[in-house]
């Protein structure tokens, strides 16, 4: 996809990742958006099944000469026997996905890890006889201040017993290798490029707002919204975020500024499109697939 100047790639890492409906968004009843089946299905839900359908994706912006990746998604050979499509990955193709694209890994000059769960960091590294290393070699590997601060803190209280392991393995070891950088709100990876706080799901999620044109905008929002289920549902917050009251204010406050501004929103999980704009309608809010 093209934006102004810049260019998006989609690397998907895996598709389709199934939830049921009721364990990823607690509050959902399928009754209330099957009005919205002709929006949702087949990609987004099966109705049948009563699940949500997710892909788990990075996406690479190459802008002002930079190759920045989003979101670092499950990887491979990471233990997280919690959940069986996680566990001991090999064969994902989403290396080769990225060469398709035209990238090697020493391409990635940057790495924004939007929030720290275990399926935004996977790739941040890989397994090199027997150790973890970064991935991408070159890359800065960013994420906000106060993410980085609540998963350390996790991490003293208990020492690999939470989201998977995944600092242990996918976030300790770019520290260690000196290539981790905390970001708050407004920083400037360049022109036009900044950084927005996006709490909520995690307590320090950051987004990506990229300028382009004559003041149009795109948002890279991580898990600030997980499915187009919660463009018509603002309110139903996912299981796994930290404070759902706040993930549905940030939520809300998203939707309202694509539909008021044309905001092109990019969440992590949509399949099959790069991302999306809202329209309001009388229900509320209605996605336009981009
Ligand atoms: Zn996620």
């Amino acid at each position: 996809m093209e934006i102004g100047n810049a260019k998006l790639h989609r690397i998907v890492d895996l598709d389709p990742f199934a939830l049921p409906i009721d364990f990823l968004l607690p509050e959902a009843k399928l009754a209330e958006i099957q009005t919205e089946a002709a929006t949702l299905a087949p990609h987004h839900v099966d109705f049948d099944a009563g699940t949500v359908l997710l892909g788990v994706q990075s996406f690479v912006l190459q802008v002002n000469g930079l190759n920045i990746l989003i979101d670092a998604c499950i990887g491979e050979d990471k233990e997280r026997p919690r959940r069986l499509d996680w566990h001991r990955r090999t064969g994902s193709g989403y290396l080769e996905a990225l060469a398709t694209a035209g990238l090697r890994p020493e391409d990635i000059h940057v790495v924004l890890c939007t929030h720290l769960h275990a399926d935004h960091v996977g790739w941040n590294t890989r397994l090199d006889n027997g150790r973890w290393v970064a991935t991408f070699p070159r890359a800065r590997y960013l994420t906000g201040s106060s993410e980085l601060a609540h998963w350390q803190e996790e991490e003293r209280i208990a020492p690999g017993a939470h989201n998977h392991g995944a600092y242990t393995d996918s976030v300790l070891p770019v520290i260690e290798a000196g290539q981790m950088d905390t970001v708050d709100d407004g920083f400037e990876l360049a022109a036009g490029l900044s950084i927005v706080p996006l709490p909520g799901h995690s307590p320090g999620q950051v987004g990506l707002d990229l300028t382009y044109g004559a003041d149009e905008h795109i948002l890279f929002c991580g898990d600030a919204i997980h499915s187009p289920v919660q463009v018509f549902k603002p309110l139903w917050s996912s299981r796994f975020c930290s404070d759902p009251v706040e993930a549905a204010e940030t939520r809300t406050r998203l939707l309202e500024r694509s539909a008021d501004e044309g905001t092109i929103i990019v969440p992590s999980h949509i399949r099959h499109a790069s991302g999306l704009r809202v329209q309001r309608c009388s229900c509320g809010f209605r996605p336009v697939f981009v």
